[in-house]
Formats: C-alpha cells, sequence, structure tokens
C-alpha cells in the first residue's frame, strides 16, 4: 500500500479539513439515525398515566395544598413529556374528577370502584405500561423524598421502577429512598408493569415549595419521562415475569418480658420496634383478644420517644378485637381513615405496624381490619382492606 495519500493530506491542509468536515458530518448522520432508533422503542407504546385521587377524594392535604392538584398537573405534563417522545398517552383523567359510584363516596365498596375504573382504563387500552402519580404527607415535617413503588412479584415493575428512580434521583441528589415493593391495590391489580411515583412529600416546607414551582414539576415529569424511554431501550422486548417469592420478613415473636410495638421512623422509610415491658400477672390471666386488644390500643397511644412517630391517628378508637383460628380482626372507628393524614407511605406503614405489632403474639398469624364494623374500606385510599393480612407483602 502507498504512503502517498497521507503524506497529501498532510501536506494539503485543506484536505485534511476537507476530510475531518466529512468525518463531522458522517459521526452526526450517525447520531442522528442512532437518536431515531432509540425514539422508535417508544413508537406506539401506550403508556397510561393516572394522577392519583381527584374529585371528592383530594389525596393527602396539608396547609390548603392538596395532593390531587399536584398529582394532575405533573401527570399533564408528563403526558406532554411522553407525547413528545412518540408514545400514545392516555390520563385516567384529565381534570380534578373521581370514579365513585354516586352515592358511595365513602365506606366498604368505595374505594374499590373507584381504583377498578382507573385500572380498567389502563386493560381496556391494552397499555404497555401504568404510571400512577401521587404525592406525601406525613406528620414529621422531616420527612421528604421522591419515592417509585413495584408490585413485590413483577420483575418488570421492578425494572421499571429501578430506572425511574435513578432518573428521578438525578432531579433529587440527597434522596437516600429507593425504589421498593409496595403493597398498594393499583399495582396489585394492574395486568400490565406498573409503578406509583410519590413526587414528593407536601408535608416538608422545602419539597412543598419546590412542588409548587412549575420549574420542578417540569423537572420531575421529565425525569419520568427518560425513566420510560430508558426503560424500552433497555427492554425492548419487555422483562419476562418471574415470580419472584421473596417475602418481607416479619417481626421477632415476643419475649419473656417485653412486647413489641412498631412506629414509623422520622424519614417513613421504615418500622422501628418500641419495647412494652409486660406485667406478667396482668399478661397471663388475659385471653387471647384481651392480650390483642391492649396492644393494639397501646400502638394507637403512639410511641414514647419523640424520634419517632405514630402510624395510626390518635383519634382512633378500638371498637372490638376478635380472634379465632390465629386470626385476629380489628374493628376501628372511622377516624383511623378520617383523620389519617394521607400519603400512600404513611398508610403501608400503618397497615404494617397493625399488622406487625399483632402477629408477635403467639396464638396470632394474620390480621383482618374493619373500619366502623366494615370489611373493605381503606385507611388512606392506596391500600384496600379487603382481604387478610399477614407479614408476607401482597399475599
Ligand atoms: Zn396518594
Amino acid at each position: 500500500m502507498s504512503i502517498r495519500p497521507i503524506i497529501l493530506i498532510i501536506c494539503k491542509p485543506w484536505i485534511l479539513a476537507g476530510i475531518i468536515i466529512l468525518l463531522i458530518l458522517f459521526i452526526g448522520a450517525g447520531s442522528l439515525k442512532l437518536t431515531s432508533a432509540f425514539s422508535s422503542s417508544l413508537k406506539d407504546k401506550v403508556i397510561v398515566i393516572d394522577p392519583g385521587h381527584g374529585g371528592a377524594d383530594p389525596g393527602a392535604q396539608n396547609s390548603g395544598l392538596k395532593e390531587k392538584e399536584i398529582n394532575l398537573d405533573i401527570s399533564l405534563r408528563l403526558g406532554k413529556v411522553l407525547e413528545s417522545k412518540g408514545c400514545k398517552v392516555i390520563l385516567t383523567r384529565e381534570v380534578d374528577r373521581d370514579f365513585f359510584l354516586p352515592g358511595f363516596v365513602k365506606g366498604r365498596m368505595a374505594k374499590r370502584a373507584e381504583l377498578n375504573t382507573r385500572i380498567k382504563i389502563a386493560t381496556e387500552n391494552n397499555a404497555d405500561l401504568f404510571i400512577s402519580v401521587h404525592a406525601n404527607s406525613f406528620p414529621q415535617r422531616n420527612s421528604y423524598g421522591m419515592e417509585t413503588y413495584y408490585h413485590l412479584k413483577s420483575a418488570a415493575g421492578k425494572a421499571l421502577a429501578e430506572i425511574i428512580h435513578e432518573k428521578l434521583t438525578q432531579v433529587q441528589p440527597d434522596n437516600k429512598r429507593i425504589a421498593k415493593a409496595g403493597d398498594y391495590y393499583i399495582i396489585n391489580q394492574a395486568e400490565m408493569p406498573s409503578v406509583i411515583v410519590e413526587v414528593g412529600f407536601i408535608s416538608n416546607p422545602r419539597e412543598r415549595k419546590l412542588l409548587l414551582s412549575e420549574d420542578y414539576r417540569n423537572l420531575v415529569a421529565d425525569a419520568i419521562g427518560a425513566g420510560v424511554e430508558h426503560y424500552f431501550q433497555a427492554f425492548p422486548q419487555g422483562v419476562q415475569e418471574n415470580s419472584p417469592t421473596a417475602g418481607q420478613e416479619g417481626p421477632p415473636t415476643i419475649s419473656e418480658n417485653t412486647y413489641k410495638l412498631y412506629f414509623s421512623n422520622e424519614n417513613l422509610d421504615s418500622l422501628v420496634p418500641e419495647d412494652r415491658q409486660i406485667n406478667k400477672s396482668v399478661w397471663t390471666k388475659l385471653n387471647l383478644s384481651q392480650k390483642a386488644s391492649l396492644v393494639m390500643s397501646e400502638l394507637i397511644q403512639g410511641p414514647l420517644s419523640s424520634k419517632l412517630t405514630p402510624t395510626i391517628a390518635p383519634t382512633t378508637r378500638l371498637l372490638s378485637v376478635t380472634t379465632q383460628n390465629g386470626l385476629a380482626t380489628i374493628d376501628f372507628s372511622k377516624d383511623i381513615r378520617d383523620d389519617f393524614p394521607g400519603g400512600a407511605s404513611g398508610e403501608d406503614m400503618a397497615i404494617k405496624s397493625i399488622i406487625w405489632s399483632m402477629t408477635q403474639i403467639p396464638g396470632i398469624t394474620s390480621v383482618r381490619i374493619l373500619v366502623n364494623g366494615e370489611f373493605g374500606d381503606s385507611i388512606g385510599g392506596h391500600i384496600l382492606l379487603d382481604r387478610t393480612f399477614s407479614t408476607q407483602l401482597g399475599v
């Protein structure tokens, strides 16, 4: 091979410049091609976006701010982001509305029918993904940070949640929360990969201020949109569902001298046990239902440590506690629902704290939660109390 062409290039700078320009054009064309290939991964994908709550159901409320309004606004922005990437976007609601059946805004069947309508929209439209947008609230004003939930048994939901959460963390680098399995009705029932994105705490002054700004809402919408795009790039064929069976570790069994009550930590990301001394002379005389009743009354009274946060509204009264064949049925007054501060994460903590505090008692393996005598209501609108709970998530 002759080396003359190389010498020619070196000797004649205009040829060199020409080649560089050609190279730039070539690389440019290549990256353009690449971009359009990425966009096509989203083309014709049907994404159902579900702005949580709405209408008669405000969701979490804090100092005049309603969760439903933030959910809707960010969802509308997310819809535009995904449409610009080529997706077909369907919102379960585009205005301030709910899906309650007439006359059933509260009580046993209300929330189930409401949530089922949202899921049906996704099913009937053959959605590839279902994204439910919510905001958190918590009595501890320090709690902050976006969260992403998936169904425990969905590998695709987990992959999607982890990718979205990674993008959200880029918007909020000090967010230490991770994508995690959540036992919420809407992601339990949806047939396609689905996530709940909690865009932040309206009870945290700093995050509340951010959530009120348009720029921040756009950043959040862009991040979720980027997560969806990345998901389809990473898994063009989808993710194989392999039904992992890992459950959540339950509470330790009661010791001889103490039992534990479970409360939320300050960050609303884990349950923390607090010991109570057992008065043996009293305890041994109690039957199982009375023991369960005693533990539950103390749980409602709340933690002794100021570092822990109650999981149940302190106005709640215990209407009855019965036990049969290992199943404890606890009937709470409707205050547990009406005075609940709102937020999916707090609701998850409330239910887990009840189950964990109950199932540590030898002889109790599962729990049913009634609200004002009714089975199937909901404390905060994300988890339906229409089943028997044990320490296994999603069972
Ligand atoms: Zn919510």
